[in-house]
C-alpha cells in the first residue's frame, strides 16, 4: 500500500506512460531524421531533374524508368523487414503492406517494360494500372488488420463510412465533374482513371473511421502512411482531371508529388523497423458518423437534383445510388446502437467488478477492513432495531512470522488463503468474515449472544488447527490461532451514547480477549466476558475424579493411548461433519468409555489366556456398567449411550444389545473403530503390535462387518493424511483387544 497518500498508477496508466517514452524514442531518432532528410533531398533532385527533363527526352525516361521505382524499391525490402520485427497484427498488416510494394513495383516495371518495347508508352488503361489498383485495393485489409484490436462493430462500421464516402463523392464527381468530358459512349480509360482517387478517399476514410477515430497513440509509421495517401489523393484528383481531359503525359510534374508519397513510405517503414509500437484501442472512440452521413446525404440531394433539373426525371442508376446510400446509413446506425450498447453493457460489468474489488481482499478473497467497518456500524444499528444480541471475534494466527522466516513470504501467504477458506466455512452463512490485517481475521455474528459465539469460535479455533495446511506436495505446515470475542451485551452502553452499541468497545473488549488468549498460551479462544473457554479437546469438563479413575484404567487394563483415542474421535468425527455437542461428547466418551472395567475382577482382566464363561459375561458387562457410572452426571448424561454402545458392531453381532448400524450411536461407531486402532498398534501379551499397514488392512477387513463403513473410510483418509499420529512407545498391556472381543 502507498502510505504516502500519493495517488498509484493504473496499469492502463503505466502502458499509456510506456507508449509515449516509446513514441518519443522514435521521435529522437537521428536515423530516423537522417533518412527523412535525404528524402528531402532527392525530391529536390528528383524537382530538378523533372525541369531538365522537359527538354531532354532520354533524361526524362531514365528519370522515369530508373529513378522513379527507387524509392519504392527502398520501400519493399523495409516493409519485408517490418514483418520481420512486428508481432500479431503488425506483422501481417506489413505483410500487406510488403504486398502493396510489390504491386506498385510491379506496376512500374510494367510501365518501364511498355516504354522499351512500344515507342508511344503503355495504352491507358494497361496492366500496369491493374497492378497499381490492386496495390490500393490491398491497403484497405492492411488498414482493417492493422487496428484489428478493435471490436469487429467498430471495424465494420468503419469500412461502411469509408465505403459512403466513397461512393457519395464518386456518385458526385463523376456526372458533375467527368462525364460531361466523356464522349456518349462507355469509356473504360476514364472508369480506371476515376477509381484511383475513389480509392484514395476509400483509404483516407477507413484511416479515420477505423484508426484515429478509435485509438490513441496512433503510431508514426501509421500516421507517415496516412500522410502519404493523402499527398496520393490530391495528386490522383489532379492526374484524374488532367488524365480526363487528355493531357497527361509521362514525365509530367505530377511524379513530385507521387515520388513524395513514396518518400514517405519508406520513413513510415524505417520508423516501423526501428521502433515497436502499436495503437490502443479507445474504449470510447470519436463517431466519424457527421462526414460520412454529410457526404452521404449531400451528394445523393445533390445527384437527385441536378437529374431533375437536367433531365427532369431521377434515372436508375442515381436510385440505385439512392438506395444505397440509405441502406447504408441504416446499417451504420445499427452498428452503432450494437457498440453503444456493448459499451453500456462492458462499463456497468466492469463497474460491478470494481465495487466488489473494493470491498475484498485480493489475498484471500474476504472482505476487506472498510468494508467489515461499515458492516460493523450498519449490523451494530440493526441489531439496536431489532433487539438482538451481535457478536464480534478477532482470529490472530499464532506465530506467524515464523512460518514467514521459516518457509518464506509466499508460503505465508498460501497458509493465509487457506486460513481462509477455513474461517469462513467454520462460521455461520449469515456472518461476515473479514481480513483485518497481515494475519488478523474478524467475523461478525448478527443475532449470536455469548453461547453462539463462543461455539462459533471454537469452531474456528477447531478448524484452523484440525489438520496442518497443505502448503504443496508433501508440504504441510501445522497452523493454530487464537481468539478473542465479544457480545453487544456486554458493551451496550448506558446512556453513552443514542445508537445504544459503540462499536470501539465491542473490537476493544474483543481485542483485549485476544490478547488474553496469547497470554494464556494461545490456541484458544477467550471470551471478553469469561475469560475462560476450553479448547475442545480439553473440554472434557467432567469431574476430576472420574478422569483420573478412567486413565487409570486405562493405564492399567486398557491401553493407555485413551487421550489419543478422545482426539482421534474428535478428527474423525470433525470430519464426518459432527456438530460441537456431539463432537464434545464424541471425544470425552472416547475418554471414558472403558470406566466400567472397574467393575470387573481384577483377575479376570489379568487372566493370560482365553476367558471362560462366566469370566466372559463380566467382561461383557463393562460397557453398561461404565454407562450407569456415567449415566447421573447431569448434562454429561449423553455420554453414557455412547459408553453403552462402544463395543456394538455395525453388523449387529457386538454386544451387550447387539445393536446394528444407524441404531449404534455415531459416536460410539466412531470410538469403536479409534479404540481399535489404538489396540492393533499396541503391545499385547499374546500378540505383537500390528504395524501401521497391518493395521490398516484390518480396518479395510472389517470396514461393513465389525465398523461403519462411512466412519472407516473416513478414519482412513485422515490416517493417510497423517492426522490419526503415531502413538508413543508400545507398552505391554494384558487383556481388552478390541479386535477380538
Ligand atoms: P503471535 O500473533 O502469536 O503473537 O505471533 P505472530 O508472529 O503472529 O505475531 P506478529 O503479529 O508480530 O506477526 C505477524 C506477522 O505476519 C508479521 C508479518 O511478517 C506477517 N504478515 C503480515 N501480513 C502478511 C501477509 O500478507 N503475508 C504474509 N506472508 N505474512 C504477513
Ligand atoms: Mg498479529
Ligand atoms: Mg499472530
Amino acid at each position: 500500500m502507498d502510505s504516502s497518500g500519493a495517488r498509484v498508477d493504473t496499469p492502463v496508466e503505466l502502458r499509456l506512460r510506456e507508449q509515449v517514452a516509446l513514441r518519443r524514442a522514435a521521435l529522437s531518432d537521428r536515423v530516423c531524421w537522417a533518412v527523412a532528410g535525404a528524402g528531402v533531398v532527392w525530391l529536390g533532385l528528383y524537382a530538378v531533374l523533372t525541369a531538365l527533363a522537359q527538354d531532354s527526352p532520354r533524361l526524362a525516361w531514365f528519370q522515369g524508368n530508373v529513378l522513379y521505382p527507387v524509392p519504392m524499391l527502398v520501400a519493399v525490402v523495409l516493409s519485408a523487414m517490418a514483418a520481420r520485427v512486428s508481432q500479431g497484427r503488425g506483422r501481417a498488416m506489413w505483410r500487406l503492406l510488403f504486398a502493396v510494394g510489390v504491386c506498385s513495383l510491379a506496376g512500374d516495371l510494367i510501365w518501364t517494360g511498355y516504354g522499351l518495347v512500344t515507342a508511344g508508352g503503355p495504352p491507358t488503361p494497361s496492366i500496369a494500372d491493374a497492378a497499381y489498383l490492386l496495390a490500393n485495393v490491398l491497403t484497405v485489409p492492411a488498414i482493417v488488420i492493422g487496428f484489428g484490436a478493435a471490436h469487429v462493430l467498430r471495424r465494420a462500421r468503419g469500412l461502411l463510412d469509408a465505403a459512403l464516402i466513397a461512393v457519395g463523392l464518386g456518385a458526385v464527381g463523376w456526372p458533375l465533374l467527368i462525364a460531361p468530358q466523356l464522349p456518349d459512349s462507355f469509356d473504360l480509360d476514364a472508369v480506371v482513371v476515376v477509381a484511383y482517387p475513389l480509392l484514395d478517399v476509400m483509404i483516407l476514410a477507413t484511416l479515420a473511421a477505423v484508426g484515429f477515430a478509435g485509438h490513441r497513440l496512433v503510431p508514426y509509421p501509421v500516421l507517415l502512411m496516412a500522410a502519404s495517401y493523402l499527398v496520393m489523393a490530391v495528386t490522383d484528383c489532379v492526374f484524374t482531371y488532367v488524365a480526363v481531359v487528355h493531357t497527361y503525359t509521362d514525365g509530367s510534374w505530377l511524379n513530385v508529388p507521387w515520388q513524395a508519397r513514396r518518400v514517405l513510405i519508406v520513413l513510415a517503414a524505417l520508423v516501423a523497423v526501428r521502433h515497436r509500437s502499436e495503437a490502443r484501442v479507445a474504449r470510447f472512440d470519436r463517431d466519424l458518423a457527421f462526414p460520412a452521413v454529410l457526404v452521404a446525404v449531400l451528394s445523393v440531394a445533390a445527384l437527385v437534383g441536378a437529374e431533375q433539373v437536367r433531365n427532369g426525371r431521377v434515372g436508375g442508376g442515381t436510385l440505385g445510388v439512392a438506395a444505397f446510400v440509405c441502406g447504408g446509413l441504416l446499417v451504420r446506425q445499427l452498428f452503432t446502437t450494437r457498440d453503444r450498447t456493448r459499451l453500456a453493457h462492458e462499463l456497468q460489468v466492469s463497474l460491478q467488478e470494481q465495487e466488489r474489488l473494493a470491498v475484498t481482499d485480493s489475498l484471500t478473497g474476504l472482505y476487506n477492513r472498510r468494508f467489515f467497518q461499515e458492516m460493523l456500524k450498519l449490523e451494530s444499528e440493526r441489531a439496536v432495531r431489532a433487539d438482538e444480541p451481535m457478536a464480534l471475534i478477532v482470529v490472530d494466527l499464532d506465530r506467524f512470522k515464523q512460518i514467514n522466516d521459516t518457509h518464506g513470504h509466499p508460503t505465508g501467504d498460501a497458509v493465509l488463503v487457506q486460513v481462509a477458506d477455513r474461517i469462513r466455512q467454520a462460521v455461520r452463512n449469515s456472518d461476515i468474515v473479514a481480513r483485518y490485517g497481515g494475519e488478523e481475521f474478524v467475523c461478525l455474528l448478527p443475532g449470536a449472544g455469548e453461547e453462539a459465539a463462543a461455539e462459533v469460535a471454537e469452531r474456528v479455533r477447531w478448524c484452523v488447527r484440525r489438520t496442518p495446511i497443505q502448503t504443496g506436495p508433501g508440504h504441510e505446515i501445522a497452523v493454530t490461532a487464537s481468539l478473542g470475542f465479544a457480545v453487544t451485551t456486554s458493551v451496550t452502553t448506558d446512556g453513552a451514547g443514542t445508537d445504544g452499541i459503540d462499536v470501539e468497545r465491542l473490537v476493544a473488549a474483543a481485542d483485549r480477549a485476544l490478547y488474553e488468549a496469547k497470554a494464556g498460551g494461545r490456541d484458544r479462544v477467550v471470551s471478553a466476558d469469561r475469560p475462560l473457554a476450553t479448547p475442545i479437546e480439553e473440554d472434557i469438563a467432567l469431574p476430576a475424579g472420574l478422569l483420573w479413575l478412567a486413565d487409570q484404567v486405562d493405564a492399567e487394563h486398557g491401553t493407555g493411548q485413551h487421550s489419543a483415542v478422545a482426539r482421534w474421535c474428535l478428527a474423525v468425527g470433525d470430519r464426518l461433519g459432527l456438530d460441537m455437542a456431539t463432537l464434545r461428547a464424541t471425544a470425552a466418551a472416547g475418554r471414558l468409555h472403558d470406566i466400567g472395567k472397574i467393575t470387573v475382577d481384577e483377575a479376570v482382566l489379568r487372566k493370560p489366556g482365553q476367558p471362560d464363561a462366566d469370566e466372559w459375561a463380566q467382561l461383557r458387562c463393562h460397557p453398561q456398567e461404565g454407562a450407569r457410572l456415567v449415566a447421573n452426571l447431569g448434562e454429561h448424561g449423553d455420554l453414557a449411550s455412547l459408553i453403552a454402545a462402544h463395543h456394538e458392531r455395525y453388523d449387529g453381532t457386538g454386544y451387550p444389545q447387539g445393536l446394528a448400524g444407524e441404531q449404534i450411536p455415531i459416536g460410539a461407531r466412531i470410538i469403536a473403530i479409534c479404540d481399535a486402532w489404538a489396540a492393533m498398534r499396541t503391545d499385547r501379551p499374546y500378540a505383537r503390535a500390528l504395524t501401521t499397514a497391518e493395521a490398516r488392512a484390518q480396518i479395510e477387513l472389517g470396514r461393513g462387518g465389525q465398523f461403519d463403513p462411512t466412519v472407516a473410510d473416513a478414519f482412513l483418509a485422515l490416517l493417510d493424511e497423517g492426522v490419526i499420529d503415531d502413538m508413543p512407545p508400545a507398552r505391554a498391556v494384558p487383556r481388552d483387544d478390541a479386535r477380538a472381543r
